[in-house]
């Protein structure tokens, strides 16, 4: 079996080399992976200006001791270039206005009271007190935000800040899904004795989608081998990745490893040493003139599906789009009460994390199956147990992966 470090250091492998980049609009390029360094086209900012409403003043002119008066000529207000500063005067100016030639120091108004059209300044200001200098957040040709960035919200605003209408980004991966088994239905429909409804796809498709991937879903595939090969073939052409759900344990009627072999998919077949969600298939399909098709087959549990694809599935497609950071860093949490578990496989156990007095703390949930729903809805952590490990106890701190980091 193969440990979860392996088996994760194996899957990001397969995302190399990233997609090729496309220009889109800031507007649209929130959570998508930037595909080179963006480089300040200036200084940022651009121009010293005054960090506070008040008046600019030059030291020089400020003789002797304090209270200073000195009359007011002229204004400096934003979105305009001002005059200089004249001699033995000071310049009404005001919060991102320029500062004019010869200031060296802004007084907040909160300090000067006005005698007619005479400042009086109560305190010798600093030199560059309140000027915010040009350049000082970052110099020109300085990089902005560095390839494989995954953008967020405050990306965006440096790249505006930096001038920038648009990014380029890698492009996002297609990716279909495909659900195998007799049993499933559509949710809603039907409820022929026997039957389930699929309830996996929706929760993967949106997974994918929010680590930036394109997504399709493809009609279930029956427990019938040339249905389920024909589905795959078709489904492989269009796809970067194919994630098959269902049908990849050793049952008589799990068709997904024998129907992706038979149409030309090279297939690793993986037991990983984790809890839940012990197999896994993964395999490439080569496509004249594009880049290998990726299958992911996962086990059709609700728990597992979820999990292995959150933190298999994630973290490929994200270094599919070059994203220099594809696994969240682990946190820290002390657990609220014992979990018991059997040696032999990494668990990722269901858990709610919440604040402690210091740090996070973190209660596992009560139904760890693989096939329950309701766990896995409740959860926003899971819980790294260690593979060798016997169980931890109330108190013990633990590794814990935010649900948040991968599926959002
Ligand atoms: P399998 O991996 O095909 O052996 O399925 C394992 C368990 O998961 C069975 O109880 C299936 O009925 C259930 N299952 C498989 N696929 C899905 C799905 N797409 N949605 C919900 N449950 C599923
Ligand atoms: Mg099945």
């Amino acid at each position: 079996m193969l440990r979860f470090e392996e088996a994760l250091a194996r899957i990001l492998a397969l995302g190399a080399p990233s997609l090729p980049s496309e220009l889109v609009a800031l507007e649209d390029a929130d959570g998508r992976v930037l595909g080179e360094d963006l480089r300040a086209s200036g200084d940022l900012p651009a121009f010293d200006y005054s960090s506070m409403d008040g008046y600019a003043v030059r030291l020089r002119d400020l003789d002797g001791a304090p209270p200073f008066r000195l009359p007011v000529r002229g204004e400096s207000r934003t979105g305009a270039v001002p005059d200089g500063l004249a001699p033995n005067a000071a310049m009404r100016i005001f919060t991102g206005a320029a500062i004019p030639t010869g200031a060296d120091a802004v007084v907040m108004q909160e300090n000067v009271a006005r005698d007619g059209d005479v400042a009086v300044i109560a305190e010798r200001p600093r030199n560059g007190q309140n000027i915010r200098r040009r350049g000082a957040d970052l110099a020109a040709n300085a990089i902005a935000i560095a390839k494989g960035t995954r953008l967020r919200p405050a990306h965006l605003a440096l790249a505006g800040a930096v001038d920038r209408a648009e990014v380029p980004v890698a492009l996002r991966p297609i990716v279909t899904f495909l659900a195998t088994g007799d049993e499933l239905r559509r949710p809603g429909t039907d409820a022929v004795p026997g039957t389930i409804p699929e309830s996996n796809t929706v929760a993967l498709r949106a997974m994918a989608r929010r680590a930036g991937a394109q997504t399709r879903a493809q009609p279930y595939v029956r427990d019938e081998r040339a249905a389920t090969e024909r589905a795959f073939a078709a489904a492989l052409e269009e796809s970067d990745v194919l994630v098959t759900v269902g049908g990849v344990s050793v049952g008589d009627h799990d068709l997904v490893r024998p129907a992706l072999e038979a149409v030309g998919v090279k297939l690793d077949f993986w037991r990983v040493a984790i809890k839940p969600g012990k197999p896994l298939a993964i395999g490439r399909f080569a496509r004249s003139g594009r880049r290998d098709a990726i299958v992911v087959g996962l086990p059709g549990n609700p728990a597992s599906a979820m999990i292995t694809f959150a933190i298999f599935g994630v973290p490929l497609l994200r270094a599919m789009q070059g994203d220099a950071k594809p696994f969240p860093a682990f946190a820290r949490a002390r657990m609220t009460r014992a979990h018991a578990h059997d040696p032999g496989r990494l668990e990722l156990a269901r858990a709610v994390v919440s604040q402690a007095e210091q740090g996070f703390s973190v209660t596992t949930l009560g139904n760890q199956a693989s096939g329950a729903s309701t766990t896995m809805a409740q959860a926003d952590a899971l819980v790294c147990i260690a593979e060798n490990a016997t169980g931890v106890g109330a108190g013990d701190e633990v590794d814990v992966l935010l649900l948040s980091d991968l599926c959002s």
